[in-house]
């Protein structure tokens, strides 16, 4: 049996390919390199690519593979962008969960792992964050997320198929040996934005706004290591093969950083000076968002190794380093 991640070449998912093989799972990925790497996919991976909305490739890939769960990371992702074109994201995202649900339902697939996100609270009215708080997305990011959230729901009460939705918050770092990382184009995260200025490859960092209700004026956020991360939807698939009931988690720190701090933070790891200038606020960010994420430790057993931001930069240096490029000298 495998376990098939969709999305797998991307930074997330390809974290996850890699702590999978890393622990003998036979893995399977999927993913049309639209905005992943061919190279981030650890070669003992089986590797089709292929968009998840083409049905008939994915009922192949069911066929050739005896799929055992699936883990799905497949998504476009940015904030602004969803703004101005909310359905190329509606199309890709929702649209794409559709399909997949089809085909899985089609092999008699019945786990799946969800990526989903802190961006479907929108605006949140009290932080820490829990589960239970309303989701009144504020982006079609988070609106298309919120979604495919729904759309596993009913397929649960109408077909059985168990999910796991993990709402990520802020995900940053590398596997600490440098050989894979965040390589996202055109790059929209903070951290590895940073460390591009830390590089010589930007002047600047642009720190958006300080006049943000937190201590020090500049967006606090909920930093999750990403082979954490990874280490969750691996508690997730146990989880559901353990015959659990439907549930989501968040996943993040349950502590926040400004900013501001990341930069001071940064300026100390890189030992680079950093410069920086402020700038007019980035529309939809909101003050904080910080979350509870007591739930996935004690339903999940899940326990992260990285609690401390300068690790987790530490480790997105140590990739930079070793690839001042990202992937582009190896695709
Ligand atoms: P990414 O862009 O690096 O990875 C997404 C991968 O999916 C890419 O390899 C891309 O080529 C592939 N893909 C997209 N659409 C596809 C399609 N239709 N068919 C096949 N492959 C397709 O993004 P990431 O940062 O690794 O994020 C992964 C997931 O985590 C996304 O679903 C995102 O919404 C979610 N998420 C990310 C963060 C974060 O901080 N990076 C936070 C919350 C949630
Ligand atoms: N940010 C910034 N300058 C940048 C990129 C990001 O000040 O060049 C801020 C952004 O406004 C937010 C925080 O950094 O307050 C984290 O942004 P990111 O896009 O990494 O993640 P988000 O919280 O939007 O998911």
């Amino acid at each position: 049996m495998s376990i098939l991640v969709l999305g797998g070449a991307g930074y997330i998912g390809s974290h996850m390919v890699d702590r999978l093989v890393e622990n003998g799972t036979n893995t399977v990925v999927v993913d049309n390199l639209v905005t992943g790497h061919r190279a981030a996919i650890n070669p003992k991976a089986k590797f089709y690519q292929g968009d998840v909305r083409d049905k008939a490739f994915l009922n192949q890939v069911f066929d050739q593979e005896n799929i055992e769960a699936v883990v799905h990371f497949a998504a476009f992702s940015v904030v602004p962008e969803s703004m101005a074109k909310p359905l190329k994201y509606f199309d890709n995202n929702t649209g794409g969960m559709i399909t997949l649900l089809e085909v899985m339902q089609a092999h008699d697939v019945k786990q799946i792992v969800f990526s989903s996100t802190a961006a479907t609270y929108g605006t949140p009215k009290q932080i820490p964050i829990k589960e239970t708080d309303p989701q009144l997305p504020i982006n079609p990011y988070g609106a298309s997320k919120l979604m495919m959230e729904q759309i596993m729901h009913w397929a649960d009460v109408a077909y059985g198929v168990k999910f796991v939705a993990l709402r990520y918050f802020n995900v940053a770092g590398a596997k600490p040996d440098g050989s894979i990382g965040e390589d996202h184009g055109p790059e929209t995260h903070l951290v590895p934005i940073i460390l591009q200025v830390a590089q010589g490859k930007r002047d600047e960092l642009k720190i958006f706004g300080n006049d943000y209700q937190t201590p020090d004026g500049t967006n606090v956020r909920d930093y999750v290591h990403v082979v954490d991360l990874a280490d969750a939807h691996i508690l997730a698939l146990k989880y559901l093969a353990a015959g659990h009931e439907s549930n989501a988690f968040n996943l993040g720190s349950s502590t926040g950083f400004s900013n501001q701090q990341m930069l001071t933070a940064a300026r100390e790891v890189t030992g680079e000076p950093i410069p920086a200038t402020l700038t007019a606020r980035r529309p939809g960010d909101p003050d904080s968002l910080v979350a509870a994420s007591d739930k996935a430790r004690d339903i999940l057993g899940w326990h992260p190794q990285y609690d401390d931001v300068k690790e987790i930069i530490k480790t997105a240096w140590t990739w930079t380093q070793k690839h001042p490029n990202g992937y582009d000298d190896r695709d």
